[in-house]
């Protein structure tokens, strides 16, 4: 069944989304006054820089940054208030000399990998073992110059080798959850910001292994296997509407009009389908630097992700940013009428004026 959609006068009006049959519809709603704050939504790109904050903190805000350090779980010098360490990557590993973040030491540990201390899906489930992992994702716990505890260090600041680093080793992790027999289904999830649902500050993700397949990595199973073009389908359209952003090689990264919030962007891998685990060095890097650009342009904000790969489906990333008005009225979405001129101009941000 090709992609079903609606349009007048050359305007979509509703689009459904193959997997799921969830209709997402194109109103006016950049024309409503959102009185419940005090600004339009705007994107994260006008944010401003750190350089552009000046001047030295207060004593109060000093101790306050400290105490959260101090407290935190996930900091340096805590490992032991963590369950036991599986593995760790150090800034050595990843870094060469001239390349090494200011103030980190080559030994030190930039990634680490312990058990999550409640198991996202029950131990009962997958054979008595815990399957879900954590791995903190930087040694930092602030940006560099943090004025406030609000200044956490996030994915998109990582450098882009370390964020490649860290699908390395989300990949070695899914390594030991696929060696319990009962796990069928394993994806890596990201909360970045307690809106989105994380419970530490400290920057981090995880990867959760199931023993019943995940039930929206299920139904795009089911309808892959029904209709194996699908996704071809889905990314020809979307490229045919403007909501590409980025596309090199296999990789298309776009604005996904069948996401679970208004602002979700996909990252599809259209020629590597199958386990994460048996795709090559050089694929799982080239995903990890799209997947990292899209995280580079919501910046900070509350987002999620989540990378699902499987038999007999593209290995894929969906981002869900939390920063734009989320209105989902029995199953639907609503979105503004002028989205595809943001998305081109996220695109040409991302590539230059001459395209
Ligand atoms: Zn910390
Ligand atoms: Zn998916």
């Amino acid at each position: 069944m090709p992609v079903l959609f609606q349009r007048v006068n050359g305007q979509i009006v509703w689009i459904r989304n193959p997997f799921t049959g969830t209709h997402t519809y194109f109103n006016n709603i950049h024309k409503k006054i959102f009185s419940f704050r005090d600004k339009k939504p705007t994107p994260n790109l006008s944010r401003p820089t750190l350089s552009e904050r000046q001047g030295p903190i207060s004593p109060d805000i000093a101790m306050q940054l400290a105490y959260e350090e101090a407290r935190c779980l996930f900091c340096p010098g805590h490992e032991e208030r963590t369950t036991p360490e599986l593995f760790r990557v150090t800034y050595g590993e990843i870094f060469d000399p001239p390349e090494m973040p200011d103030g980190m030491l080559p030994d030190a540990w930039a990634i680490r990998v312990f058990p999550n201390l409640i198991p996202r899906i029950p131990e009962e489930c997958t054979g008595g073992l815990n399957e879900s992992y954590v791995l903190v994702e930087d040694a930092r716990h602030y940006v560099i110059d943090p004025r406030s505890p609000r200044d956490l260090q996030w994915s998109g600041q990582l450098p882009v080798k370390q964020f490649v680093a860290l699908l390395r080793a989300n990949v070695r992790a899914m390594h030991l959850a696929y060696a319990n027999d009962t796990v069928r289904s394993v994806l890596i999830r990201k909360n970045q910001g307690a809106e989105s649902g994380a419970s530490q500050p400290h920057i981090h993700n995880q990867v959760i292994a199931s023993n019943a397949l995940f039930p929206d990595i299920e139904t795009e199973m089911l309808i892959t296997a029904r209709e194996p073009h699908i996704w071809a389908e889905c990314t020809d359209f979307i490229r045919q509407e403007g909501w590409v952003i980025h596309e090199e090689g296999s990789l298309v990264t776009c604005w996904s009009p069948f996401g679970k919030f208004p602002r979700c962007f996909d990252v599809i891998d259209l020629a590597h389908w199958g386990l994460l685990t048996e795709m090559s060095e050089d694929v799982i890097a080239c995903f990890a630097r799209a997947l990292h650009r899209v995280l580079v342009l919501f910046g900070p904000s509350a987002l999620d992700y989540e990378v699902h790969q499987g038999d007999g489906i593209p290995l894929h990333a969906h981002v869900n940013s939390r920063q734009f008005t989320y209105s989902n009225i029995g199953g639907t979405l609503n979105l503004p009428t002028d989205l595809t001129d943001k998305v081109q101009a996220i695109r040409r941000t991302l590539q230059g004026p001459a395209l």
